[in-house]
């Protein structure tokens, strides 16, 4: 990328933090870089989950992956979401079958007990809608 203005490396930055947490099990960084990876992810598993929980969210989307690949990404958490959770009589888990729970009980359960198997969909899609994007 030879655009060096302030949005050009800001974009830059987004693309970078994606690719980070795509290919997040398949390379080994160090130091900061580690540390941004995770974090990115786990951000992300938090807006599945809150998503999934019908909470309100505490990040854009577009700050967390890449804005080119937002509106992409925010139609694959719905159909994550539709996984996770059953609505009917309440909220319950799809995963494990336990509930009903409260918004906030759901959002944590997923969390607590499902945050690997988040983090494992979440990669999973990551790396679909990328190798989509290359074609
Ligand atoms: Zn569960």
């Amino acid at each position: 990328m030879n655009h060096y203005n302030k949005l050009g490396l800001r974009y830059e930055a987004h693309i970078l933090n994606y690719a980070g947490v795509a290919e997040y099990y398949n390379r080994c960084y160090s130091g900061v870089t580690v540390m941004r990876q995770e974090i990115a992810l786990k951000k992300l598993v938090e807006y599945v989950a809150r998503k999934a929980a019908l909470l309100t969210q505490r990040y854009e989307l577009e700050d967390l992956v890449a804005p080119s690949i937002a509106p992409f990404f925010e139609k694959v958490i719905d159909k994550m979401v539709v996984t996770l959770v059953k609505r009917n009589g309440g909220l319950r888990c799809n995963l494990c079958d336990k509930g009903p729970f409260t918004k906030r009980g759901m959002y944590l359960h997923l969390i607590r007990v499902h945050s690997k198997d988040i983090e494992f969909m979440v990669h999973e899609e990551l790396r679909k809608l990328l190798e989509a994007m290359r074609k």
